[in-house]
């Protein structure tokens, strides 16, 4: 539990940040990783705080960018091996990677391979490419963020594979190092995971039969965290998600294997801070109505996500009586609603309230909509 004294001079809302749990996070990630000696990139796009990457910087993670800018800010922070994916990647985005030397394009189409070719020609400077390809497996997770399904917009399809081996032939400036794939996200159902690792195999086996020696095999991210018991597991089971690749996933000798973890190594180290404007009694509910709304975190109006809600202001007074309030925003939306009919203890203005497991897409998800702040981020050791 957060403690309101250390809190209750901050002007709210503002996104609090445990630097200790984050480094807690990575050391357990790190230890697991490196017995199998996985390289483990950190996916800049679940939170882009420079406090947050130094940390995570140092530890010796890659970065993983979905953008040019996200690039850039990899580079400003010094990552070694940046990895670059991205259905969209325009010409200046795929120009600057080229330029900071990354470790490797992942591609998602045979358009962009071509595009990128012509760019780095022009550069005289030859880029190394991984197919981005979509195993149609299902994440089983919420439908917004799957993305290794044939009916998603990511990666090539395996139909477009024989073409696309012929058409590399006569494409002398990008140079074909590896495979990657990226399921999904908040995948707490290991067995996906599995599923990936045996269709993985399968399509190594077809680039071996077509006499191509992958430098490496990037499997992407997607391992979830316990959006409900935020302290009981703050820290995923990075021990189980990295053995079972290791028990499934067959490695050729002398191949590398790559992750992009996001929201594993974040999510559990912030939350968002706000304070009660008003209660206000409704018809079957009473409101709840905080001074931050989905403008800070947009994820439960986005994907119907759950957060925990703690009130830290009364946390300390037992057996204040439940009632039952729906906890929203200012927003001027209907979606603006953190939670619908939650048992609180009761709730008065000016009470600090939590919305927990914020490390990840919640201030990187941040909009000014109704001409709003931008809350501020605070750092706890
Ligand atoms: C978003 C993303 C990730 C990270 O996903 P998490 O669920 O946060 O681990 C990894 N790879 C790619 C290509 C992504 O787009």
């Amino acid at each position: 539990m957060i403690d309101v004294y250390k809190i209750n001079k901050l002007p709210t809302p503002f996104y609090y940040y445990d630097l200790g749990l984050l480094r807690k996070t990575i050391s357990a990630l790190k230890a697991e990783s490196d017995k199998y000696g996985y390289r483990v990139h950190y996916a800049l796009k679940a939170n882009s705080n420079n406090e947050i990457l130094t940390i995570i910087q140092q530890a010796g993670l890659g970065a993983d960018c979905v953008s040019g800018n996200e690039v850039l800010r990899a580079v400003e922070n010094k990552f070694s091996e940046i990895v670059f994916a991205g259905v969209g990647k325009t010409d200046e985005e795929i120009s600057t990677a080229i330029d900071n030397n990354i470790f490797c394009f992942n591609c998602e189409s045979v358009q962009e391979i071509v595009v990128i070719n012509k760019i780095a020609s022009e550069k005289r400077k030859v880029a190394p490419i991984a197919l981005r390809i979509n195993p149609n497996v299902n994440a089983n997770t919420h439908k917004y963020i799957t993305t290794g399904l044939e009916e998603n917009k990511f990666g090539i399809n395996l139909w477009e594979l024989e073409e696309l081996l012929e058409k590399l032939k006569r494409l002398s400036f990008v140079k074909l190092i590896g495979i990657h794939f990226h399921i999904g996200s908040q995948i707490t159902d290991l067995s996906a995971f599995k599923s990936l690792c045996l269709k993985v195999n399968e399509i190594q086996s077809w680039f071996v039969s077509h006499k191509i020696n992958l430098e490496h095999i990037n499997v992407g991210g997607g391992l979830g965290v316990d959006y409900h018991k935020p302290d009981e597991n703050a820290i995923p089971d990075f021990k189980s998600y990295f053995a079972l690749f290791n028990q499934f996933l067959e490695v050729r000798p002398g191949q590398k294997i790559h992750f992009e973890l996001g929201r594993a190594i974040v999510a559990q180290c912030g939350s968002l801070i706000s304070k009660v404007l008003y209660i206000k009694n409704g018809i079957n509910t009473n409101f709840i109505i905080l001074d931050a709304g989905m403008t800070e975190l947009i994820r439960p109006a986005l994907y119907q996500s759950y957060h925990k809600i703690e009130n830290l202001s009364n946390a300390n007074e037992a057996q204040l009586p439940l009632q039952r309030y729906d906890v929203v925003g200012p927003i001027c939306e209907s979606s603006d609603c953190f939670a619908k009919a939650l048992m609180l203890p009761e709730t008065k203005r000016g009470d600090y309230f939590a919305l927990r497991t914020t490390g990840a897409y919640s201030e990187v998800m941040a909009s000014q909509y109704n001409l709003r702040n931008k809350a501020k981020a605070v750092y706890f050791e």
